[in-house]
């Protein structure tokens, strides 16, 4: 008996440490949209990857995603002396395969490999990678579109191809933009993040993507559980591939980066309000001085900025909201009061460079009976 009380009281300790909370990435919904968890660029044997297909379907089951696509690169090969392949859908099929009577979309992408400009860019949901063997530069990308594809900008920062590390609209990609070949722009990749890219999305409205681009394993590239990799959370109408789509070229996306969220403020917002939530907020003893418990329903930390009317008894005006945690604030709100509302600054949001949007948390009180 005292074993098993003992075992409770662990698996409560362990309920509000984030880090025991396992790898499976988490992010509510929205109103009116699911949350799905997607990782769209990705590489396999099949290009210049070090693993079979089906290894990215058991990386994407583990870390709770809801969607992934293997781009692997059309015009790079290093393996196919070793792993002849003339079917460009190979690596799709057997991820299809894998994932079958799984909750797991897998689309078929591939990555266009060109020099800068216009540099590499994906195309999902395409019907055959075979045909996007095409040497122009311009034409590969009118292929996807015949075939329906979602295309994004790859790393458009990357310093392989970009020395100062800043993504730049070139002629070309203008052009691409306005034949509108182009639908989206990662603005993480891997490791990195671009300022430069996120205000390309705002002022060509393209669709913000983030994406692990990984190479060798999740597990080792971001030290999981400690790590994560970054995913492009897609707010659909179902868990389908035609809805993810929809989507998509809807522009509803906000990228998860470690504890970074960046997207649009319109969809971003509604995201962080079912994001930190209160679970009770009550007056200890016959003070003025309210205990809130604000509980973060996500694997993202939160870093907050007390922007609001109030101050804290026990913390400065930033604090940080820990992933799938409760937090406990102990608000004065110098009289007692039957409802008030929080606000904070969300200092790990980003909506635009160097902009992070405003929370305004309804609280009401519990009064004793
Ligand atoms: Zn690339
Ligand atoms: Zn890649």
């Amino acid at each position: 008996m005292r074993v098993i009380l003992f075992l409770c009281s662990l698996s409560l300790l362990f309920a509000h440490d984030p880090h025991k909370q396992g790898r499976v990435l988490i992010y509510p919904d929205i109103p009116g949209y699911i949350t799905l968890k997607a990782d769209l660029h990705q590489h396999t044997v099949f290009s210049d990857g070090e693993v079979w297909p089906t290894i990215r379907v058991e990386e994407a089951l583990k870390d709770g995603l809801d969607a992934i696509s293997l781009t692997e690169h059309l015009e790079y090969q290093p393996h196919k002396n070793d792993i002849p392949h003339p079917d460009r859908n190979r690596a799709f099929a057997l991820a299809v395969a894998a994932a079958k009577e799984k909750k797991l979309i897998v689309v078929n992408g591939s990555e266009i490999t060109r020099r800068m400009p216009p540099g590499h860019s994906n195309a999902v949901f395409l019907s055959d990678a075979n045909k996007m063997l095409i040497a122009d530069s311009v034409e590969v990308f009118r292929e996807a579109k015949r075939q329906g594809a979602f295309v994004f900008w790859n790393h458009p920062h990357w310093i392989g191809q970009m020395k100062d590390g800043t993504a730049k609209l070139t002629e070309v990609h203008k052009a691409l933009l306005k034949e509108r070949l182009l639908d989206g722009i990662e603005v993480v990749n891997e490791d990195s993040y671009s300022d430069e890219a996120l205000q390309i999305a705002l002022d060509h409205n393209l669709t913000m993507m983030g994406s692990s681009d990984i190479h060798g394993l999740i597990d080792w590239q971001y030290n999981v559980p400690e790590g994560r990799r970054p995913v492009t959370l897609i707010f659909a109408t179902s868990r389908t591939d035609s809805a993810m789509k929809e989507a998509l070229f809807a522009r509803r996306t906000v990228v998860s980066f470690n504890n970074t969220l960046i997207g649009r403020e319109e969809i971003l917002l509604p995201l962080l309000v079912r994001s930190l939530t209160v679970e009770s907020a009550a007056y200890s003893g016959k003070t003025s001085v309210l205990t809130v418990k604000l509980r973060n329903n996500t694997s993202s930390d939160l870093i907050l900025q007390n922007t609001g009317d109030y101050l804290f008894y026990d913390n400065i005006s930033v604090l940080t909201a820990p992933a799938n945690s409760v937090t406990t604030l102990r608000v004065k709100t110098m009289q007692n009061l039957a409802s008030l509302q929080l606000k904070f600054t969300v200092l790990s949001a980003v909506t635009a460079p160097k902009t992070h949007p405003t929370l305004v948390i309804p609280v009401t009180v519990k009064t004793e009976k």
